[in-house]
């Protein structure tokens, strides 16, 4: 067995150590396959495959709880319909190969299911996930998708897709290693919302077998094999670490030193998310990614189950502001019932707000159920565009905005043109929100799911912190909020770094956010300040964040 220690980049603080589980990519069937088999022996095999499927979910139901072992016991008893392996039949008297007549069979149910519409067509993914882990067993290779052993595992993949990610809440995961991937790559983002420890750009990660022992540290990126990952602590996940500051962590509202507030907000992409963060001191929701309630949908949720989401988390956020964004559909989070058609290019294609101009509804539809939530909460809420790259575009989504009866209305700044003409924004919205993991890989042009490009995507990059001082000066002279929702909001320097350059909160998972107070809570507005422009001078990342460091250290102190 492989022992030692590898590297990668460590994005979500904590360790778990158990042992190594891999994605298994899907099986590709196709007419063209050799057919080896008699069809009465073939469906002899489809019926076992399909009953172990049935026999599997089952049991996944079983350990599951609430909602989760509802769907699991549906999956089951779709696995086990007798009229799957009737079709699955048909085909293969048609000629079919064994695992391609499973294939066809499915995609015949799914026509029918996506033909009804509604609940139905949501079990589209789950019926194909039955087709996909048939195919495997049949071909005698792994099940795709998350490994389900009933134990702790770390899993490891390429990188994990958003609708993969979906699927890790109540799974058997501990951590995540990826061999792709950044720090502002999706599954980093997710893992920190999930408080998985997770390793990403770990490329040694593709030769580790199966069922190795591995201890993984989300921290600092190190990850033990073998005989090393043995010692320490029992299996799975430890007490993770809420940040790194020697000084106890402090409790309440974010402001510096010299008291300048400073919000200090929430990143939450779920219900769960939210209520989670809600219960913590977190001053309100900074970023509420609509996108990820439905990475799994294949027919646009409606207004009505909109509405609910929403209501609850600002419910659960009660006399506590709350952003919603509207939905950033496409590039790296595709949303299967926002058709976009093949891009090139989609980073550079229809995605965030300009996915309205093709689906004016879907935005309608969001903002209709928007207002609804408020009203129904009897309070207030925030909404803003992701993806915005001129004020005219600002301009149109504020009045859309506002036809909805939505008036506290903001923009994301995300694309360098909105950075540098940031003045022309912030004229006709109510406040900006810097996306600095997009705003980072458009001024670098650099993927930011790209575990190589890591050095250029590091949001020191003094280009970056440029962009975010022009957005701050633009808030500055107009009195207006200059929020940061991007992941370097939740490095404690960095975000001494930001307030220096002018935002006015900072929004991240709540795991961060005690490490961050407890930085701003040293330091004067003035300190910032200092340290931003030490950051600035710097030339490179890594300059930057060793000037800024040496500055902090020069001026923090204890906290009165
Ligand atoms: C960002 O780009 O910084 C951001 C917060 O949006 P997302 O990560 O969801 O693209
Ligand atoms: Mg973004």
């Amino acid at each position: 067995m492989r022992a030692g220690t590898i590297r990668g980049l460590g994005v979500s603080p904590g360790s778990a150590k158990a042992t190594l589980a891999r994605l298994a990519p899907p099986v590709a069937t196709a007419s063209t396959d050799p057919v080896t088999e008699q069809p009465e022996a073939a469906l002899g095999r489809i019926e076992w495959a399909l009953g172990a499927v049935a026999a599997e979910m089952a049991e996944r139901a079983d350990r599951a709880g609430g909602v989760a072992a509802e769907i699991l016991s549906t999956t089951s008893a779709m696995a086990a319909d007798p009229s799957l392996l009737e079709a699955a039949g048909r085909q293969l008297r048609a000629g079919s190969p064994t695992g391609h007549a499973v294939t066809l069979a499915v995609a015949e149910f799914c026509a029918m299911l996506e033909a009804h519409g509604g609940y139905l067509a949501e079990r589209v993914t789950d019926l194909r996930d039955i087709g996909a882990r048939g195919v495997a067993l049949l071909a005698g290779v792994p099940m795709p998708g998350i490994p389900a052993p009933g134990h702790p595992i770390v899993l490891t993949a390429r990188d994990l897709s958003p609708a993969d990610t979906a699927t890790l809440p109540g799974s058997d995961v501990v951590a995540l290693l990826t061999e792709e991937g950044g720090p502002t790559s999706h599954t980093a983002i997710l893992a920190k919302s999930l408080g998985l420890p997770a390793v990403v750009g770990c490329s040694a990660a593709a030769e580790l077998p199966d069922g190795v022992m591995v201890s993984v540290d989300g921290s600092t990126g190190e990850v033990r094999v073998g005989p090393d990952a043995m010692g320490g602590d029992r299996t799975g996940p430890t007490t993770r670490p809420a940040g790194s500051s020697a000084v106890a962590a402090p409790a309440g509202p974010g402001r510096t030193r010299d008291a300048q507030p400073v919000a200090l907000l929430s990143n939450v992409g779920t219900v769960a998310d939210a209520h989670a963060a809600a219960a913590t001191d977190s001053e309100g929701v900074g970023l509420f990614r609509t996108e990820f309630l439905f990475l799994g949908r294949r027919s646009q949720p409606t207004i009505d189950e909109q509405t609910e989401v929403y209501t609850d988390v600002l419910t659960a956020f009660r006399g506590r502001p709350v952003v919603v964004r509207t939905l950033d559909a496409g590039s790296d989070k595709p949303l299967p019932f926002l058709p976009l058609g093949p891009e090139d290019n989609p980073a550079l294609g229809v995605r965030g707000l300009r996915t309205a101009t093709r689906y004016p509804e879907a935005l309608a539809d969001q903002l209709t159920s928007v207002a609804k939530a408020a009203r129904s909460a009897g309070r207030s809420v925030r909404v803003m565009a992701p993806m915005v790259a001129t004020a005219e575009e600002a301009e149109r989504f504020v009045g859309t905005a506002r036809e909805h009866g939505l008036d506290d209305v903001g923009v994301m700044i995300e694309v360098p043109a909105a950075a540098l003409r940031a003045g022309e924004l912030l004229d006709v919205v109510d406040f900006v929100s810097i996306g600095t993991n997009d705003l980072g890989q458009y001024t670098m042009a650099a993927d930011r799911a790209a575990g190589a490009l890591g050095h250029l995507l590091d949001p020191w990059q003094p280009a970056l912190l440029d962009l975010v001082a022009l957005v701050g000066a633009a808030g500055r002279a107009r009195g207006k909020p200059v929020g940061v929702c991007g992941e370097a909001a939740s490095d404690p320097l960095l975000a001494a770094v930001l307030v220096g350059l002018g935002a006015t909160s900072l929004s991240m998972a709540p795991v961060s956010r005690p490490a961050v107070l407890a930085e701003l809570r040293g330091l004067s507005a003035e300190d910032c300040a200092v340290i931003a422009d030490a950051a600035r001078s710097a030339i490179g990342a890594e300059q930057a964040r060793i000037r800024a460091r040496e500055a902090r250290d020069q001026r923090w102190s204890v906290p009165a």
